[in-house]
């Protein structure tokens, strides 16, 4: 027998002594600064198809290495390959402004050029054929397509700040203009895809949006519809500027440089890392988290946090219990941001590890403490997450609220593409820090957004958990709970289904 070796003389120290160390070691060895400092302000962005997310997923494997942790990126995918370039947006007349704008992902460039020409608002045609005979007068323009949004101030400020009538006013002055503007789309009988399309090929110059996300200065940055013309997000408060100018007749000309590059026909990575088990290798215990981001700022809070508190676990794990029983993974999945596309193939592509899965932990919501865990619908949840979570230091563990079995989760991030397949997958859910409106999928989500206090207290709890159920005696249970029947149709509750991923993205 191996008494000396392995795992079985690290698990004869007492669980509190390890637990006390990650403790430690999170505490006064962090290296979440610098990981955060390498990936988000080095690296970037980590748009699907970008040259960055495959430096990033080179750059992880790299860290593991230096770390002793053996690392891979699985192939699981191809994507459109494309790099973002400079936007460069200026007002040049009635006065020159430099305006706060960008490109939006995939967007096509200005060709090396700038182009300068004159605003058009998106008309307001009584139906489709109206709209047609319009038109015309796109041709050489920018159109606007965005509403002009009645105010930059986010509800929390008129809240604290207004006469209660004023409040409600603007609130329903906002929504009649909402639902005008929505009309206005729907009557050129096009989606947003089809109208992009089709002033593009009317000869627009350009298209200027404005996704405002409902806080001050903050939009959000998706993906362009057009294919050959530059489509770009401005703030809200110059997008409001260039609207009024317009509408007033002053025609303001704006003059654009947009760089970007296609670059064919791309792989697409998870990053997989693991510390092998001693004892039962062939069980898992799993961290996960995805590594792209949108690109309007750098991922900070999305997912760059969830991904630095699955790095810094893995550190201090391979540190601190450097022989664990069962095999510690951790997946960096691609593409989650189009369809949880990395997590669903590596889903499909490794049952014989989904079906030894002890446990996995995801955390992508953000920067924030994690208050949230429920069961997933697992109906035996609370005994083993329980157990484990009595050995998580008070001042982190009060801090979570628990709710057991709950409902097994259909989407929202990757632990859905593993409870579909029947794996007790779990949300490390972190308090708002304003997430939704501020960093998610927006143009603030920037390094200085992180808090850092927090994101080492959700290391501690997810090492903490990891070590609880590597070492957990019992293999966890399966057994799903009776979900209640839908109060719509009165059928019962069904289990999400397991989906397919997109292996071959962004051509359309
Ligand atoms: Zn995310």
């Amino acid at each position: 027998m191996l008494l000396f070796y392995g795992s079985t003389s690290f698990s004869q120290k007492n669980d509190s002594v390890i637990i006390a160390e990650i403790v430690k070691e999170a505490t006064e060895n962090s290296q979440l600064e610098k990981l955060g400092h390498e990936l988000l302000d080095g690296i970037g962005p980590r748009l699907v198809g970008t040259p960055q997310m495959k430096q990033a997923h080179d750059w992880a494997v790299a860290k593991y290495s230096s770390w002793g942790i053996t690392a891979r990126n699985e192939k699981w995918g191809e994507w459109r390959g494309w790099e973002r370039g400079v936007s460069h947006i200026d007002m040049v007349y009635p006065r020159v402004k430099s305006l706060e704008g960008m490109q939006l992902a995939w967007s096509p460039g200005t060709n090396g050029k700038t182009i300068t020409a004159e605003t058009i608002i998106l008309t307001d045609a009584a139906d489709s054929f109206a709209f047609q005979r319009w038109l015309p007068n796109v041709k050489g323009k920018f159109v606007m397509i965005s509403m002009s949004q009645p105010t930059g101030r986010p509800d929390y400020n008129w809240e604290e700040f207004a006469l209660k009538e004023s409040f409600e006013k603007m609130k329903m002055d906002r929504a009649a203009q909402t639902e005008a503007w929505r009309k206005r789309i729907s009557k050129t009988g096009l989606t947003s895809k089809e109208l992009a399309r089709t002033l593009e090929k009317a000869g627009a110059v350009g298209i200027v949006a404005s996704t405002w996300s409902a806080g001050f200065g903050v939009n959000k940055i998706f993906d362009a519809n057009t294919t050959k013309i530059a489509t770009m997000d401005i703030s809200l408060e110059d997008y409001g500027l260039l609207y009024r100018l317009t509408e007033s007749g002053v025609k303001p000309r704006i003059s654009v440089r947009i760089d970007s590059k296609e670059l064919g026909i791309v792989p697409t990575f998870n990053t997989i890392a693991e510390i092998k088990g001693t004892e039962k290798p062939g069980e898992y215990v799993m961290l996960s988290a995805h590594f792209d981001s949108w690109d309007g700022a750098t991922g900070a809070t999305d997912n760059g946090t969830g991904t630095l508190v699955m790095m810094e676990a893995m550190r201090i794990l391979k540190k601190i219990y450097p022989n664990p029983k069962r095999t510690i993974l951790v997946g960096h999945w691609g593409s989650e941001e189009q369809g949880l596309n990395g997590s669903r193939a590596f889903v499909e592509d490794h049952p014989e590890i989904i079906n030894n899965i002890q446990v996995l932990f995801n955390q992508d919501n953000g920067t924030g403490r994690v208050v949230n865990l429920a069961g997933q619908g697992f109906l035996h949840s609370y005994d083993y997450l329980g157990r484990w979570l009595s050995m998580v230091p008070a001042n982190i563990r009060e801090q979570v609220d628990t709710r057991f079995p709950g409902s097994p989760g259909g989407g929202g991030s990757d632990f859905a593409s593993f409870v579909a397949a029947g794996v007790p997958a779990f949300s490390l859910s972190s308090n708002s820090w304003l997430y939704g409106t501020y960093t998610w999928h927006t143009n603030r989500d920037t390094y200085d957004k992180i808090v850092f206090d927090d994101v080492r207290n959700n290391v501690i709890l997810a090492a903490i958990l990891i070590f609880m159920a590597s070492e957990d005696p019992e293999k966890t249970s399966r057994e799903k709970a009776v979900l209640p029947a839908s109060r719509r149709t009165g059928e019962p509750g069904k289990w999400p289904e397991l989906k397919s991923p997109t292996r071959k993205g962004g051509l359309d």
